[in-house]
């Protein structure tokens, strides 16, 4: 199948200097300007209760909010802007769904897992290098890849049972350190179980599905990777392909090979922000 892909020149997950991205806001809207992109969204890591590297501070919020209300003026005939925030699940009281976030005037919202608690209690996290990903097993998890594949999965499950919000943001991510600590696991009955009772608890709450091209250029794999398509498809569960760039150069970096890879699994549409709403976009 050597078809081009030429349309669906948007993306809803994207960071910047108001958390862990590398540039200013605008030089990512530029970027996607540039690129030809006719929707660009930009998703800020929610604040936390408490202080990490990552996270928007709330006292920035308001200063976020406002430069993404200019931008949107001054690039109002050029591209469509909207303001999201990709929040974390944390625990029943921190997540999507709370008044907090439900209350900001986001133009949408992405549910995400990085954290997770430890059997102590202690809150780690998930999202890191295959390296420290070892050491977490080690300290905290008695050696149990089982354990800590399982509290990342529960607590993907509670975030969309509580909801709150528009798109999973990279559902399966842990798959890539999971396999680096065990090759062959992510295939392991244990683990596809896992995956099922997830995608089945999004179908169920109309949850969106992020297939996330952040680590396509260096790792060669999305998140979730092509391999469970095929299980998307089936379940018919609606896409959103995104770059999740932390640097302006990277905005539209998988794009293509994702919609392509989406296509050889039979599904022909992806979901985009379209005037303010979540439209199906057949992929061209
Ligand atoms: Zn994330
Ligand atoms: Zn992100």
């Amino acid at each position: 199948m050597g078809e081009k892909i030429t349309g669906n020149k948007t993306n809803f997950h994207s960071h910047s200097l108001f958390c862990d991205g590398k540039a200013p806001l605008e030089a990512f809207v530029k970027s996607a300007v540039e690129a030809g992109f006719t929707a660009y969204g930009v998703s800020s890591h929610a604040p936390l209760p408490f202080k990490t590297a990552w996270n928007m501070d709330r006292e920035e919020v308001p200063a976020y909010l406002r430069e993404m209300e200019r931008l949107k003026e001054v690039y109002r005939d050029r591209i469509a802007l909207y303001t999201g925030m990709e929040i974390d699940y944390l625990n029943e009281v921190w997540n999507p769904a709370s008044d907090y976030f439900q209350q900001l005037p986001l133009d949408f919202r992405i549910g995400s897992v990085h954290l997770v608690y430890t059997p102590e209690g202690e809150i780690v996290d998930t999202d890191t290098g295959a390296e420290s990903f070892k050491q977490l097993i080690a300290d905290h998890f008695a050696g149990s890849l089982e354990a800590i594949v399982g509290a990342c999965f529960e607590a993907s499950l509670q975030l969309v049972e509580k909801g709150g919000f528009d798109f999973i943001g990279h559902p399966n991510k842990i798959a890539f350190n999971a396999e680096a600590y065990r090759p062959g696991a992510t295939g392991e009955p244990w683990y596809k179980v896992h995956v099922g009772r997830l995608f089945e608890a999004l179908k169920e709450n109309h949850i969106m599905v992020e297939i996330n091209t952040k680590a396509y250029l260096t790792k060669g794999c999305f998140f979730p990777d092509r391999s469970l398509f095929g299980w998307l498809k089936e379940l018919e569960l609606p896409v959103v392909v995104n770059s999740d760039a932390h640097r302006p150069e990277l905005v539209d970096a998988g794009r293509r090979e994702a919609l392509k890879a989406l296509k050889e699994s039979g599904i022909r549409s992806v979901m985009e922000l379209e005037a303010g709403s979540w439209v199906p976009k057949e992929i061209v």
